[in-house]
């Protein structure tokens, strides 16, 4: 994309949210931060492309997004996948957000991932056309270092000719470049605080409360 770049970097953080907890709250709060991000837009997966149906509705994952956001001014919701009849292709997502009456092609955009969403990249449809349409963040993750020597070759070659360590490069091109951030390492996942509801065991202080509210209220995630 030759285009000029126009304003701070808007992050892009999608994900299967199931359910939304303190890892995805800190990953987004702390890349505003590490990243000099305008705001972060969430956009939960409708059907997820590379693993089982969720348990519970893309709609309830929405839900519980939204409650978790609420109070963040910096942060947005974008429903737009929730209901599609395609699976979610993050490349199909930003050529979406390039839309004139979205972003538009000049909006620097990074796209954010945990480490492990990184190394797993050449898996994704046409994962080499991201990097034309956004700059990608990688959060450091417990249990995957960012260890280039560990990446699967095309993956190792593109991060050594794209990263960057200076975050105002993502300000200068509205796509293009990669770049890490040490985020406050919690090794809290999704499939660990399902584990602990279908077990009948609290997930208390890994997730909102008003999250778990919603859980007990909606009765997801039964115990069995
Ligand atoms: P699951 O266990 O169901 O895969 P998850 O906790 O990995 O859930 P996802 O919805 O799969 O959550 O992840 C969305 C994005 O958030 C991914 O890019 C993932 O790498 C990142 N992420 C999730 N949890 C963390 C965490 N604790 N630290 C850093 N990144 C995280
Ligand atoms: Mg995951």
């Amino acid at each position: 994309m030759a285009e000029q770049p126009g304003g701070k970097p808007l992050g892009i953080f999608g994900g299967t949210f199931d359910p939304v907890h303190f890892g995805h709250l800190r990953l987004a709060e702390e890349a505003a931060d590490c990243l000099d991000l305008t705001g972060v837009r969430w956009i939960p997966s409708g059907q997820p492309a590379l693993r089982d149906t969720p348990q519970v509705t893309a709609r309830q994952r929405l839900a519980m997004v939204r409650l978790a956001i609420a109070e963040n001014p910096t942060f947005e919701v974008d429903a737009s996948e929730v209901d599609a009849a395609r699976p979610s292709y993050t490349v199909l997502t930003l050529e979406r957000l390039r839309q004139a009456d979205q972003c538009g092609r000049r909006q620097p955009l990074v796209l954010l991932l945990g480490a492990d969403a990184f190394a797993a990249l050449p898996g994704w449809y046409r994962w080499q056309s991201l990097l034309e349409l956004a700059h990608i963040g990688v959060a450091h993750r417990p249990g995957f270092p960012i260890d280039p020597s560990r990446l699967p070759a095309e993956l190792a070659a593109c991060y050594g000719e794209r990263y960057c360590t200076d975050r105002s490069a993502l300000a200068e091109t509205p796509a293009g470049r990669i770049a890490s951030f040490a985020m406050t390492q919690l090794a809290i996942s999704a499939t660990q605080i399902r584990t602990l509801l279908a077990s009948g065991c609290s997930p208390r202080y890994l997730l909102p409360d008003e999250v778990i509210a919603y859980i007990r209220n909606q009765h997801l995630y039964p115990e069995h």
